[in-house]
């Protein structure tokens, strides 16, 4: 068994931390609160530990506040694992004064792998920070992160790897975990169909704004098929396509709706209750694929609304399946996501689990992590029954005009694999947002299927 000795202070931060980056390495271990100025692992079937500094807490203790320590900038360190002494780079993010004995059987490891990723886990960095963009959301420009050129790499489970490599040859009596990389394939309807569910001036504006293609003759002629219940092809309707995708790579598409009662501009033009949506959801849940909500755009600061949503979407959805089938969960519209709030209300509403925490604008790792985790709760200093699924990337932040803007197909995949072959490094969780409504062009469709078939 390994054994861990904490400082004793910040218990319940340190057992969650503890806990998050040991639960990754071995099934048996056990936290032990100690005297000690440092992070101490041992084994109960070798001599010896490996020790590793508590510069994060320390500086906490010191300002008395688990917000005020500032981050390091621009400082790397290089250190070297067992493995082939593969070498390693890391950010240093935090750094102070070390005083420890070491022992002729103690290694010393110069980084404070538990404080780092606490910081970047917690989100400590967002926490009721005002400089947001104009949908109210943390960007990425702001993070220590993209200022310090990791925000494409998942860190903390890259230290988590490097840990797990001193401590076996360390402890080689001991058994280790293997982190089995997978991906999870998410797709947020904002719009599920090109041709249904406009109204009139919403269909008139979409036609304006497509008169110089062949697109508006396309609107016309199947919005009169539509109409006069001919068969058409609806852009737009990729759900099946999608489902067929997931289940060629042995995954289930998780399909994320907007739960709004009413049709309004900023959330979406459907109700749960239209007919062709509410076969659809039949259909996702019939081939054994996955439903959840896609929050409205007002809900990620408002409960009520929040649980307006939920409560919509139990009862509509309480009708087609047992919703003891269903694990509640999903993504906010415009991945909005304020640190100081919104996993607070998802926790009151009983959700169990949330994808947004990402970035709009570029892909990356926002938490430093790629792996599922149970939220801290920074102000009431406990862990929360409500699992983070960071998300990685989202197709329109490479696509879009509204953000990378990358044409190329060929440049959009390869942006795109390293973002993914970061998670397989690290056998960690693939969490791809793709809408169905940016599948309309064949060389999109092609990119989705090179990229979730890749590994
Ligand atoms: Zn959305």
């Amino acid at each position: 068994m390994l054994i861990v000795d904490l400082p004793n202070n910040w218990i319940p931060e340190r057992k969650w931390i503890a806990k998050v980056v040991l639960s990754r390495i071995s099934k048996n271990f056990i936290c032990n609160e100690t005297n000690c100025n440092y992070w101490k692992l041992k084994s109960t079937q070798n001599n010896g530990s490996i020790i590793l500094p508590d510069y994060f807490f320390m500086l906490a203790s010191k300002e008395r506040s688990i917000f005020t320590p500032r981050p390091l900038n621009d400082e790397l360190t290089t250190i070297y694992g067992n493995k082939n002494n593969k070498k390693y780079v890391f950010p240093k993010v935090f750094n102070g004064e070390f005083r420890c004995e070491i022992g002729d059987l103690d290694e010393f490891i110069d980084i404070d792998i538990f404080g780092t990723a606490f910081w970047c886990m917690a989100r400590v960095e967002e926490y009721k920070k005002s400089n947001r963009d104009i949908h109210d959301r943390w960007i990425s420009k702001n993070s220590h992160a993209f200022r310090n050129g990791y925000l494409d790499r998942p860190i903390v489970d890259e230290m988590v790897i490097y840990l797990k490599s001193r401590l076996e040859h360390k402890f080689d009596s001991e058994e280790y975990l293997v982190n089995k990389f997978t991906q999870r394939l998410t797709h947020d309807v904002d719009n599920p169909y090109l041709y249904s569910g406009y109204s009139k001036i919403n269909y008139i504006k979409l036609l304006l704004s497509h008169t110089n293609s062949g697109i508006a003759r396309k609107i016309i002629i199947n919005h009169l098929k539509k109409t006069f219940n001919l068969s058409y092809e609806d852009p737009f309707d990729k759900f099946d396509w999608l489902m067929d995708c997931a289940e060629k790579e042995g995954v289930k598409s998780e399909f994320y709706f907007i739960p709004s009662q009413k049709i309004n501009f900023i959330d979406c033009r459907y109700t749960l209750e239209d007919n062709d949506i509410n076969k659809l959801m039949k259909r996702i849940l019939s081939r054994g694929h996955i439903l959840g909500m896609h929050h409205s755009y007002g809900a990620s600061v408002d409960q009520i609304k929040l649980q307006d949503g939920i409560n919509y979407f139990k009862k509509i959805v309480g009708k087609i399946t047992d919703l003891d089938n269903i694990t509640l969960g999903g993504r906010f519209h415009y991945l909005r996501w304020n640190q100081s709030i919104t996993p607070n209300i998802l926790e009151n509403c009983s959700i169990k689990y949330d994808g947004s925490l990402g970035y709009a604008e570029v892909p990356g790792f926002r938490a430093s992590t790629c792996f599922d985790y149970n939220y801290f709760d920074i102000v009431k200093r406990r862990e929360t029954k409500l699992e983070i699924r960071p998300l990685v990337l989202m197709e329109a932040s490479v696509i879009s005009r509204r953000y990378m803007n990358i044409k190329c197909i060929n440049e959009a995949y390869n942006y795109m694999y390293k973002v993914k072959k970061s998670c397989i490094g690290v056998g960690g969780n693939f969490n791809l947002l793709w809408h169905n409504s940016s599948l309309a062009s064949p060389k999109h469709q092609e990119l989705y299927k090179s990229l979730i078939k890749s590994s």
